[in-house]
């Protein structure tokens, strides 16, 4: 039995669930939230600003990506209907910081009424801590109109969820996306009604890489596989964040553990089929984290339907934050390590892999567009003359100039689902 050096206590799963209380043990403790270095923070959020990833950074390897996704038929209708309910929910988002308050403000603080309400609506966690301008995208830094964030994970299906990756289990995310959506727009509403403002961030390619906000909310804290893993669902959350003006008061940052369990878990890391997560952590603009090397992701996202297998084999996924650690504490192991209903996984055309077991691919499997669809476009070019032998034909800068016009219509509406 290991000793255990503090208790993290947290509300229920859902409202009217009894509180639960997770064990760390001493040997697992590190800090409050994610070792971070503030100065190198800051320096890199004003030097090498952040951008929205796959709609406009990486926006060559989203499209070649939906493109895959978009040859089977039935996925296509799929995403086609997805995408008219989901587009007016982005669009109201979008709007949503420019709506008047609907009621009037007493001056008490509403923290307490704002996350009953949130828990109402179906989230699963609900903190409130500043919003972190460090974290904003740079094409929509001041997109974000007000100063608290009200962060919320909605939970995704548990049964479909350990089916990844499957049609089923992209079912059950983009139907967590749309209630999530739904929620955090009826949570915005709440808050107007209030007294306050209050903007809903579910519109794509806007505001901000929300994770460190969630771990400043005491929300969880930053697993090896770079979800968020909350105390319940692990990481088997869609999250959102409403940002407001109204009167609250702001939670604190918790050490759940987790930042030293990963490094002796590894689950996650020894089972991606793209060794796409590093074992080691490393100091990443100011945070100590594990990096994923996206060029070995994203080929397994876009064949094999969203992928997913590191949330599917994380045993605080699987079994919750409160059972790993109370069974880490009392054997020293890991729960459901080694065995085939954590780690086991299916891939369409290999089959089954259990533990031990990883599949391989073909040379050329990894090859994909980088960078943004201007950049990539202008890549093609240049592979293109130097195939020529430096000429530069008539033929190849109409094709240019084609590629180029698609890459700046998509830059000016880089929405994506
Ligand atoms: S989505 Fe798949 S390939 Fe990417 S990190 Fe997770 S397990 Fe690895
Ligand atoms: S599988 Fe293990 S190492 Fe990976 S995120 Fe989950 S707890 Fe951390």
């Amino acid at each position: 039995m290991l000793k255990v050096g503090h208790t993290v206590n947290r509300p229920g799963r859902k409202p009217g669930d009894p509180p639960i209380a997770i064990p760390v043990p001493e040997e697992l403790e590190t800090v409050p939230g994610i070792p971070t270095n503030q100065r190198e923070v800051d320096w890199y959020a004003r030097e090498y600003p952040l951008e929205a990833f796959n709609s406009i950074i990486e926006r060559a390897s989203t499209d070649w990506y939906r493109g895959i996704q978009g040859a089977n038929k039935q996925d296509r209708e799929y995403f086609k209907e997805h995408q008219k309910i989901y587009r007016p929910m982005l669009t109201a988002a979008n709007q949503s910081g420019d709506l008047p308050p609907t009621g009037k403000a007493t001056g008490e603080d509403v923290s307490e009424q704002i996350k009953t309400r949130a828990r109402e609506l179906g989230f699963v966690e609900v903190g409130i801590t500043a919003y972190d301008h460090h974290y904003s995208f740079h094409s929509s830094r001041d997109w974000v109109k007000y100063d608290h964030a009200v962060c919320l994970a909605y939970a995704q299906d548990y049964e479909l969820t350990q089916a990844i990756p499957s049609v089923a289990a992209e079912v059950a995310r983009t139907g967590t996306n749309l209630s999530k959506g739904k929620a955090s727009l009826e949570l915005g509403n709440f808050i107007r009604s209030l007294g306050y403002h209050a903007q809903v961030h579910n519109a794509e390619g806007k505001g901000s890489v929300s994770i460190p906000m969630f771990v400043n909310a005491g929300l969880g804290q930053l697993g090896a596989c770079g979800y968020l893993l909350t105390p319940h669902e692990g990481s088997r959350v869609r999250l959102t964040m409403v940002t407001t003006d109204a009167k609250v008061t702001y939670d604190q940052p918790v050490d759940y553990g987790i930042h030293a369990f990963c490094q002796v878990c590894q689950v996650c890391v020894n089972r991606c089929p793209g060794r796409a997560l590093m074992r080691d952590k490393i100091w990443w603009r100011g945070v100590e984290k594990n990096k994923l090397y996206f060029k070995r992701c994203r080929p397994l996202m876009a064949h094999y339907t969203h992928c997913s297998v590191c949330m599917k084999v994380c045993p605080i996924q699987k079994y919750g934050m409160k059972s790993v650690m109370e069974h880490y504490a009392a054997t020293g192991q890991v729960l459901g390590k080694g065995t085939h209903d954590l780690e086991g996984f299916t891939l369409e055309d290999k089959g089954y892999f259990g533990p031990g077991e990883m599949p391989s691919f073909d040379h050329g499997f990894f090859d994909m567009p980088r960078g943004s669809s201007d950049e990539w476009a202008f890549a093609r070019l240049k592979q293109k003359v130097v195939v020529a032998g430096g000429k530069v034909s008539d033929e190849v800068l109409e094709e240019f100039k084609r590629d180029l016009t698609v890459a700046l219509a998509r830059g000016q509406n880089n929405i994506i689902e």
